[in-house]
């Protein structure tokens, strides 16, 4: 290619949420636009175009669940699996939209018919390289769109980048797929711009090869699981560029428009990582980072000053922020600074569990309606075994938070069937459920094994005999092409039977916590499960109940101020410390009738008070 300039199309597939532009399609044409000044970047999110061919409604639910959002594009791929796809449809389907039965068949069509247009409408044969973010549930629409496309523009080179081609899952689709030319393993902006520049000299076919964290037929450097090419401070990167998707958004018909949320990113990969271990390799079941070597953050001021840029070019006040959890470091000062009056923001976000009532209180001020918390188990001994870095205690003490008028709202998981986890874990999980009832149910899910995850590395520390790719892909691809890939849903033998027996009684009980929480919040408005109100020199806490008449407790002198003492939990010795008139024998017996009542949860020797100011943040006595 000689010097006429490089078209570069960037394409995301479905299943990203509709409802925001793809940060890795804004980073890399922001990023490419500025380093490679003769390339011409376009993004295509065709995901928002099927979604609004599909429904959105339809598209929301199918992309809430993986192997649903895999299965249509299968079939689209190997129409002589349809059968065996179709079964797989409906099993996985089953309750997923309600009284409606959604044929996949159905599906298919739709899903044709906008591809066919959104393929035929633009010349593809006018780029030079297509470039794939193939993250989580975008693999079969990714690989159907390659094909489409590349059989209208064969000299197109494809690349294909994102978490699902990271190391010898990029490497597998480049050995199966014919039509894929390059493998991104890690993050895109540097072996793309490499890559760009090098079309855009006459060396290509000597040099390619050369480009660490690139995967070609002509070779790559170095092990695929290891050789990244990273940008080392993130503070150089450009501001985002989204345009191309409000573009198109605001194409589409009134009816079909609606105000995204734009995605920020404050970080790349987890700081828990570097604190958790030797190793460096944080959660036992997690492979959110198997795209970044390390932890890079921007400084508070090249974010507070990318989110005012993104919230005024584009109009818009919802922002989530895309990191898998926030910076531990300057968090307060920043949001506080976020909240400087001017701008009424609503955001989302995922935080650890050992995020302070003081940083939640600003994080709200500034804007923050969710977080996403790291709480995944109620068993101290089961945290442990999947080295969250937290206890108990701490993770109900968020979880109380988050109950608090004005404060964030929680969504959570709850990992069942984790391979080691035995008996005591369970019983500590239903004994310590029983405190959480007041709060935010946690979501029961299911634990996957992830390739690259800490699990996955050492599956006989966790009693797992063999792993390999999912079962379930074998619904969705041909034997001989499974073969040959490395896929990031990874299957297991070893306890998976017993684990679902163990932990049948958890999941019985998260069931009856949700219908008991909705049945208590069923009228608008309604109060906390369990709340106090503070009289000054006494306090009245309110337990609502299902069924039953609320039951109110009266706490006066020391006991009040004991319970506020340990809003945030404390050990019993500062209890003790801070109440020595009181006495230590005295202080037992409150705390542990509190504890009899669950209104105080309890664990080696700290306490938590589990009721929430009825009206919003107090500050401690
Ligand atoms: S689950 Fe969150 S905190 Fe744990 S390693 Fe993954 S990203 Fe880090």
């Amino acid at each position: 290619m000689n010097h006429v300039g490089l078209r570069i199309a960037l394409i995301s597939t479905p299943w990203p949420l509709f409802n925001r532009p793809s940060i890795q399609l804004g980073a890399l044409k922001a990023y490419l636009g500025r380093e490679v000044p003769k390339a011409e970047v376009d993004t295509h999110h065709v995901y928002l175009q099927v979604a609004a061919a599909l429904g959105y409604g339809l598209y929301a639910q199918i992309s809430e669940r993986s192997w649903l959002s895999e299965a249509p594009y299968a079939a689209l791929l190997y129409p002589e699996r349809l059968d065996t796809i179709s079964r797989f449809w409906s099993r996985h389907a089953r309750g997923v939209f309600q009284d409606r039965e959604i044929r996949l068949e159905k599906v298919c069509q739709t899903l044709k018919s906008v591809t066919d247009t959104i393929v035929d409408e633009k010349d593809w044969a006018a780029y030079h390289v297509a470039g794939f973010s193939i993250n989580f549930s975008q693999l079969t629409s990714t690989l159907f769109f390659i094909h489409e496309i590349k059989q209208r523009a064969p000299d197109l080179k494809i690349v294909v980048g994102g978490s699902a081609c990271s190391g010898e899952m990029g490497l597998s689709l480049l050995n199966t797929f014919p039509e894929i030319d390059f493998a991104v393993s890690g993050e895109g902006e540097v072996p793309l711009a490499k890559l760009c520049r090098l079309l855009l000299s006459d060396r290509q076919n000597e040099e390619v090869g050369l480009i660490s964290g690139l995967m070609s037929r002509a070779g790559y450097r170095g092990k695929a699981s290891e050789a990244f090419s990273q940008v080392p401070d993130l503070d150089v990167l450009p501001v985002p560029d989204y345009s191309d998707y409000f573009q198109l958004l605001n194409s589409f018909s009134p009816k079909k428009r609606f105000f995204p949320k734009i995605p920020v990113e404050m970080s790349r990969g987890c700081w828990w990582r570097k604190h958790s271990s030797k190793k460096g390799r944080g959660c036992a079941f997690c492979n959110l980072n198997i795209q970044w070597n390390g932890y890079r953050a921007k400084s508070p001021e090249k974010m507070l000053s990318e989110i005012r840029l993104l919230s005024e070019k584009y109009e818009t006040l919802s922002l989530s922020f895309m990191d898998n959890l926030l910076p531990n470091k300057d968090l307060t000062s920043f949001f506080k600074k976020l909240a400087s009056p001017g701008k009424e923001f609503r955001l989302f976000a995922e935080v650890r569990a050992s995020t302070s009532r003081e940083e939640l209180a600003t994080m709200a001020s500034a804007g923050m309606r969710y977080i996403q918390v790291g709480i995944e188990a109620l068993s101290t001994p089961l945290l442990k075994k999947l080295n969250k870095g937290t206890t108990a205690i701490e993770n109900l003490e968020i979880m109380k938070n988050c109950e608090t008028p004005g404060f964030p709202g929680l969504v959570s998981n709850l990992i069942l069937h984790f391979p080691g986890s035995e008996q005591s874990d369970v019983a500590d999980t239903l004994a310590n459920l029983e405190f959480a009832m007041p709060f935010q149910p946690l979501k029961p899910t299911p634990f996957w094994l992830g390739y690259g995850s800490p699990v996955w590395h050492n599956p006989k520390g966790f009693g797992i005999k063999r792993t390999g790719n999912h079962p379930f892909y074998s619904y969705l691809f041909p034997g001989a092409v499974l073969r040959k890939l490395k896929l990031m849903m990874q299957g297991y033998h070893g306890g998976i039977r017993d684990q679902k027996h163990l932990w049948q009684p958890v999941k019985e009980a998260v069931a009856r916590w949700e219908n008991q929480y909705r049945e208590l919040h069923q009228s608008p408005r309604s109060e906390p499960i369990l709340s106090y109100q503070d009289g000054g020199d006494f306090l009245i806490i309110r337990e609502r109940r299902l069924g039953e008449d609320d039951l109110n407790h009266r706490l006066k002198g020391s006991s009040r101020k004991i319970y506020l003492f340990c809003q945030q939990n404390r050990p019993l010795r500062s209890i003790v410390e801070a109440f020595p008139a009181f006495g230590e024998d005295k202080i037992l017996s409150f705390l542990s009738m509190m504890v009899d009542k669950r209104l105080m949860f309890r664990e080696n020797e700290r306490y938590l008070s589990l009721a929430v100011p009825s009206k919003g943040y107090a500050r401690d006595p």
